[in-house]
C-alpha cells in the first residue's frame, strides 16, 4: 500500500547539514569551546540529582528556569513573559502552531532561515517570503508593503540573520511591529546569535515593553555553548506565553533538560566567556576574506558569510577535502563559514589559500 503520507511531504529529504566525523566542522555555528571539568562536573551533579525523581513527571510549568531566564535577559523580563522548549526550532514550531495554522499566512525576508518555510508546512501555514537588500540589509518600507499586503498572523525575522549575520536597525524591527499589529500578526524576532552582536546593535529586548505582538526569541546552543541540551526560549507578553503553553506537549521540557540548563545559567559568566573572543575571531576572518579579494557580508553573528564563486561546491567540496567542514547555503555563489577557536581558523585559512590556489 501506498503510505498515507500528507502530500507536502511525499519525496521531501530531512533537514539537516551533513554530520560528517572532520577533524575541523565550522559548518552549523556551534560554539567551540566545550564546557570546562567543573561545569561538567556541576552538571552531572544536577542530572544526579534530578534522577532520583525520573519516576515522576518533571514540573510542567518550569518555573524555577523561567525565572532564570528572566533573570538572565534583564530588560524587566517577568518569569511569565518567558517561555521554553527543546531548542528555539521548537519555540517556533509552537508560535506557528499557536498563531499560524490553515488559511493563515508566515513572512519572512530571504535570505532567511531555511527551517522557517519547514515550520510553516508542518503548521499548515501558508508561507510568503519577501526579499532583503543587496547588502542583506531589511528596508522598513518593503518590509511594511509585503505585511499590509499578505496580512500575514506571524512575521519570523531573524536578527542577527542566518546565513547572511545582519542585525536588524530597532526602527525596523519597530515598523514591522506596527505594521503587524494593524492586521493582529505577531511579529518574532529570533536572536539565535544575539549574543553576538556588535556593540552599538541593541536586542529587540529593548521593544518589548511598548511592543505587545513582538516575540524575542533566543537559545542557549550558540553563545551559551550548549547546543547538545537543546533549550532555547523567548520573551513576549504574558498573553502570548499562555497560548503557547496550549499546543505545547505536556511535560515537553524533561527534568534533566530543566537541571542542565538551570546549571548552565548559573555557570553564564563562564559559559559566555568565549563570547568576545568568538567575536574577535569573527571580525578578524571576515578582514582576512576582504583581504583575500572575497566579498564578505557584515557578520553581527557567529559565523560569515562570503563569496561569490561561480562553483561554490567545488570550493566547498575542496575544503572538506582538507578537513574543513562548512556549509554550502546563501544565495547562489556563497559559503558560510561558522566561527572556531583561532586554531581552526588558521586551518579553514589554510585550506582556502589551497583551494583557491
Ligand atoms: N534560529 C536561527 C536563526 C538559527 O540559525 C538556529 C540554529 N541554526 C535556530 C534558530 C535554532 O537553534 P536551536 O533549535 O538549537 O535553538
Amino acid at each position: 500500500m501506498a503510505l498515507p503520507l500528507r502530500e507536502e511531504l511525499r519525496g521531501i529529504a530531512p533537514y539537516g547539514a551533513p554530520q560528517i566525523d572532520v577533524p575541523v566542522a565550522l559548518n552549523v555555528n556551534e560554539n567551540p569551546y566545550p564546557p570546562s571539568e567543573a561545569v561538567v562536573a556541576d552538571v552531572a551533579a544536577a542530572a544526579a540529582e534530578a534522577a532520583r525523581t525520573l519516576n515522576r513527571y518533571p514540573d510542567r510549568e518550569f518555573v524555577a528556569l523561567r525565572a532564570a531566564l528572566a533573570d538572565y535577559l534583564g530588560h524587566g523580563v517577568t518569569p511569565e513573559q518567558v517561555w521554553a522548549a527543546n531548542g528555539s526550532n521548537e519555540v517556533m514550531l509552537q508560535i506557528l502552531q499557536a498563531f499560524g495554522g490553515p488559511g493563515r499566512t508566515a513572512v519572512s525576508f530571504a535570505p532567511t532561515y531555511s527551517m522557517y518555510p519547514e515550520y510553516a508546512r508542518d503548521a499548515m501555514t501558508g508561507w510568503v517570503v519577501g526579499h532583503r537588500a543587496e547588502d542583506f540589509t531589511l528596508d522598513p518600507a518593503h518590509a511594511v508593503a509585503v505585511v499590509k499586503e499578505h496580512q500575514p498572523s506571524v512575521v519570523l525575522l531573524p536578527s542577527p540573520n542566518n546565513p547572511t549575520g545582519t542585525a536588524l536597525a530597532p526602527d525596523t524591527v519597530a515598523a514591522v511591529c506596527a505594521a503587524s499589529a494593524e492586521v493582529d500578526g505577531v511579529v518574532v524576532i529570533d536572536e539565535a546569535y544575539g549574543e553576538f552582536r556588535r556593540s552599538g546593535t541593541p536586542s529587540a529586548l529593548e521593544l518589548l515593553p511598548t511592543t505587545p505582538n513582538l516575540v524575542v526569541s533566543r537559545t542557549m546552543s550558540k553563545a551559551f555553548a550548549l547546543a547538545g541540551a537543546r533549550l532555547g526560549y523567548l520573551a513576549a507578553s504574558p498573553q502570548i506565553c499562555d497560548a503557547l503553553r496550549v499546543v505545547r506537549l505536556p511535560y515537553h521540557l524533561s527534568a534533566l533538560t530543566q537541571a542542565v540548563a538551570l546549571v548552565a545559567l548559573r555557570h553564564r559568566e563562564e559559559l559566555l566567556g568565549r563570547v568576545d573572543d568568538l567575536r574577535a575571531e569573527r571580525d578578524a576572518t571576515v578582514a582576512w576574506l576582504r583581504a583575500q579579494g572575497l566579498t564578505v557580508a557584515d557578520s553581527d553573528a557567529n559565523f560569515a558569510l562570503f563569496g561569490t564563486f561561480p562553483d561554490r561546491h567545488a570550493v566547498w567540496q575542496g575544503l572538506l577535502d582538507r578537513g574543513v567542514l562548512i556549509r554550502e547555503t546563501g544565495p547562489d555563489g556563497w559559503l558560510r563559514v561558522s566561527i572556531g577557536t583561532p586554531a581552526e581558523m588558521a586551518a579553514f585559512k589554510a585550506a582556502l589559500l589551497e583551494v583557491l590556489g
